[in-house]
């Protein structure tokens, strides 16, 4: 294709003003004629112009209009670029096609939600899964469709880190997990799986862990008792039988804890994320406990101080917020050595409301640190048997804050000690 420069748009023009500067020499008008070859000059652009402008608004996807000079360059450019984007345009709405027809397919619930909340685009599984109908939710705002207190709370906390797992609102045998990721302007994309089967089976393994926590406890009550009765006769007891029974006493109890424990996880995990929303005031709550916890420490002589910003409340269950900050405060008293301090803070700010337990002790090593909440999991286990511990304090504690929405910090130095904090969302604020 033969391209005009500007420079040969001037040459066309010098030549027809030379043309038309000796035809005025010839008739004697050379005024006259420069003004009648610039306005045929004129009129001739202006023609182009108006056909550009039909063109491009009538006529677009046709062949430009056959013109020539710089004009037929300007044509024909346009045209090209026309061409190049309709080909791009036709390649991208194909990758488009196949990405919605793939996500159509998928068997888990696919659902776009803009920036203000509301249903832009689903799949046909979200159809099957959440009840979403199409075309009228669509523009519905995601909590006018999906009501479940527990979604509304899970999506205006807009924070996501954990997937929430919830009975279907259209089934209460069937279980959905579902998951939301942010993603360009403010826009949220929600997953939705079906976990019945894993559910079904996770339940079976809770109700069996319960079933048997809940009927060891009787037998086991009737053994301590006895080894009580033992243990305080008035009758001698032969020195031999005598450390056995101590021993037996000891382990009973251990037994007894662990099954306090494991029943009270069972009962974190099975009430289903509703959770009781009274008004706690930690700041109090922290004062009985510090009590109580110097009360633990009797003659190991611990200095622990409550630094407490007077009237933190949050909204929820009470003994189970009592249970997490014990089993922190116990835990600086159990591995914290005698004489060693203990800080209990609690305070309040944009963030939310939050309580640490900081200690001098003997810290834990980095390696362990991620595993801390897992059941069972002990930095020395010696140490933890000596101690009386079971293993799951923090397992429960991290079930607490979880059914809280809030998240369990813990920084550890070897030699130093550690400071385990509670964190809890503002919305948490009673
Ligand atoms: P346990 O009943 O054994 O105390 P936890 O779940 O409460 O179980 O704690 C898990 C482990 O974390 C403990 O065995 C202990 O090794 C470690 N740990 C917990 N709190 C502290 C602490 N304040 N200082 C040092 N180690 C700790």
């Amino acid at each position: 294709m033969r391209t005009y420069s500007l420079g040969s748009v001037f040459k066309g023009l010098f030549w027809l003003l030379l043309a038309c500067a000796l035809a005025g020499l010839l008739v004697g008008q050379l005024a006259w004629a420069l003004v009648g070859g610039l306005s045929l000059y004129l009129a001739w652009h202006l023609r182009q112009m108006a056909r550009l402008q039909q063109w491009l608004s009538n006529h677009q996807n046709d062949p430009p209009p056959d013109t020539r000079g710089v004009w037929g360059d300007i044509f024909d450019s346009i045209y090209h670029i026309q061409r190049r984007d309709s080909r791009m345009r036709a390649k991208q709405q194909l990758v488009i096609d196949r990405i919605q027809a793939s996500t159509a397919a998928l068997s888990d619930a696919v659902v776009m939600v803009d920036a203000k909340g509301r249903l832009e685009w689903w799949n046909h599984a979200a159809e099957r899964l959440l009840g979403l109908r199409a075309p009228d939710d669509s523009g519905q705002h995601v909590t006018n469709l999906l009501r479940d207190p527990r979604f509304v709370e899970y999506f205006e906390a807009n924070t996501f880190r954990e997937p929430l797992d919830i009975a279907s609102h259209l089934n209460p045998n069937a279980h959905l997990q579902y998951t939301i990721t942010h993603y360009g302007q403010g826009e949220r994309l929600l997953v939705v799986r079906d976990t019945t089967r894993l559910h079904n089976l996770e339940q079976m393994r809770k109700d069996f862990v319960a079933n048997v926590s809940h009927e060891l406890r009787t037998p086991l009550t009737v053994i301590v008792g006895y080894l009580e009765t033992l243990q305080d006769s008035e009758e001698p007891v032969n020195p031999r039988w005598k450390r056995a029974l101590q021993q037996m006493q000891q382990q009973a109890r251990r037994m007894q804890n662990l099954l306090n424990d494991l029943l009270m996880l069972a009962r974190l995990e099975n009430d289903n994320g509703l959770i009781e929303q009274n008004p706690v005031d930690v700041s109090q709550m922290l004062q009985s406990v510090t009590q109580d916890a110097r009360a633990l420490s009797a003659e190991r002589y611990h200095q622990i101080r409550l630094e407490a910003e007077p009237g933190v409340c949050l909204r929820g269950a009470h003994e189970e917020l009592r249970s997490a900050f014990s089993n922190l405060v116990f835990n600086a008293v159990k591995y914290t050595p005698d004489g060693g301090e203990i800080c209990v803070r609690c305070w309040r700010d944009d963030g939310g409301a939050h309580v640490s337990v900081s200690d001098n002790g003997a810290g834990i090593a980095a390696q362990h640190i991620s595993r801390l909440t897992e059941r069972f999991y002990r930095v020395d286990s010696s140490r933890s048997t000596n101690t009386g511990g079971t293993g799951l304090g923090l397992a429960i504690v991290k079930h607490v804050l979880l059914r809280h929405n809030g998240r369990l910090d813990i920084s550890s130095t070897v030699g130093q000690g550690s400071i385990f904090t509670c964190h809890f969302q503002p919305n948490r604020l009673a």
